[in-house]
């Protein structure tokens, strides 16, 4: 099972999108822009909003038979670990292994002798395609590397030999994420992290590494720019530099976690990418949820009032809702409006407010990532929340489709070709 070159990680909290999705992906197909869906959700969303694996399998289903889609499709299970992959196995055929929490645990010294005198081959300034500076790599360097992250690429590994026993070698995509970390992997750890994947025989198609900035979830990307890019083309030049120094699968390619609404960096990836005629999978960070919420809002009547509830009861639960996001939000609470303020709001200005839209003057970024982690709230009122999502599916699927497209696919697929 092969992924194809440019894919694109469609969250869907509510499973109720993936027409919309779907249908946003087909607009790029038409112009021969080839962009495979992969359906992804993580234990975490699957818990918080009660659904399971199989309901997201479903819902591709659903969509790829009424769109008469008859090219590639997965489902990811994703940032799954040994403690919940087991619930996986049956419904998704793409399966991303998050090791970052045994980042930094050490590894026995044996293994990481062993990889170091492997390895030394590499010692000294060492010359890759595409990287203008050769990289400096020492001993002591990959002795400090692997110690790092051998441990965690031996669970990865651990989790993909389970998942093959379950479901056969080659039967799904395999993705090795690191992204949920404190620090940022430079270009020769990557390099040495790929080297220890195909060591463990992990056959990665695709890895994700924390890259240096904020990706903060559903906002634009904090940071240094013009460092991004540099660090983005070099892990190209190393992506391509292990696959034929270490056999990795000849499309292993770069996948960006809470890659959604990163506008300022859109511009560099997709310049990057043609440079090196390289291949990306991007994951959207749930942000379909948001477009429902405008879509409700600018139905007015129902759907702006539950779009006005979800703030209110969003407000008072602030803690404990951003709690488990603290790292990846950055809310200034000042700024949030009160829910008076928002309840005098017709249905366009709460668009306006949510909509991630830069050049207009009423987008608030505070009220978009309250509202981004919200999701519980909506879960909570059940069926009148999915049932206005089906009432008003017309123009939901709208601005779900829009955004995927407009504000996705254009700015990183269709300036990357
Ligand atoms: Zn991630």
């Amino acid at each position: 099972m092969i992924l194809e070159k440019y894919s694109f990680g469609i969250g869907d909290r509510f499973c109720h999108q993936g027409k919309a999705q779907l249908s946003a992906l087909m607009k790029a197909n038409e112009q021969g822009l080839n962009i495979t869906p992969v359906w992804n959700k993580s234990h975490r969303e699957h818990t918080i909003i009660g659904t399971t694996p199989a309901d997201t399998r479903q819902e591709a289903l659903d969509a790829v038979k009424a769109l008469k889609w008859d090219g590639p499709y997965f489902v990811d299970a994703d940032h799954i670990g040994p403690g919940n992959v087991d619930q996986f196995i049956e419904s998704s055929d793409f399966f991303t292994l998050d090791v970052a929490d045994f980042i930094g645990r050490p590894a026995d010294k044996s293994d990481v002798d062993a990889f170091v005198k492997k390895y030394g081959r590499y010692i000294g300034s060492l010359a890759v395609e595409g990287i203008e500076r050769n990289l400096d790599v020492s001993e002591e360097r990959i002795r400090a590397i692997s110690g790092k992250f051998l441990l965690a690429v031996k669970q990865a590994g651990g989790i993909y030999r389970h998942i093959t026993e379950a479901k056969g070698a080659g039967s799904f995509i395999t993705e090795v994420s690191m992204d949920e970390t404190d620090q940022p992997q430079t270009p020769v750890e990557m390099l040495f992290i790929l080297a220890a994947i195909a060591e463990e025989g992990i056959p990665a198609q695709t890895i994700a590494p924390k890259f240096t900035g904020r990706f903060n979830k559903g906002v634009d990307y904090v940071g240094d720019v013009s460092a991004f890019a540099k660090e983005f083309e070099e892990d190209l030049a190393v992506v391509h530099f292990a696959v034929s120094e270490f056999g990795l699968p000849e499309n292993l390619k770069l996948s960006i976690h809470s890659g959604s609404d990163k506008f300022s960096i859109y511009g560099p990836i997709a310049g990057a990418l043609k440079k090196f005629d390289a291949g990306l999978h991007i994951k959207t960070a749930g942000t379909t949820w948001l477009e429902e919420l405008i879509g409700l809002a600018m139905a007015g009547g129902d759907g702006l009032s539950i779009a006005k509830e979800v703030y209110a009861k969003a407000l008072m639960r602030f803690g404990e809702l951003c709690g488990p996001y603290a790292t990846v939000i950055d809310i200034d609470t000042a700024e949030l409006p009160t829910p008076e303020q928002v309840d005098d709001w017709d249905g366009q200005s709460f668009a306006s407010a949510l909509r991630h839209d830069q050049s207009c003057g009423q987008y608030n970024p505070n009220f978009r990532q309250l509202l981004h982690v919200a999701y519980k709230i909506a879960a909570e009122m059940g069926t009148r929340f999915t049932n206005a999502l089906d009432r008003h599916e017309d123009i939901i699927a709208q601005n779900v489709a829009e955004n995927i497209y407009e504000r996705h696919v254009r700015p990183v697929f269709m300036e990357a070709r």
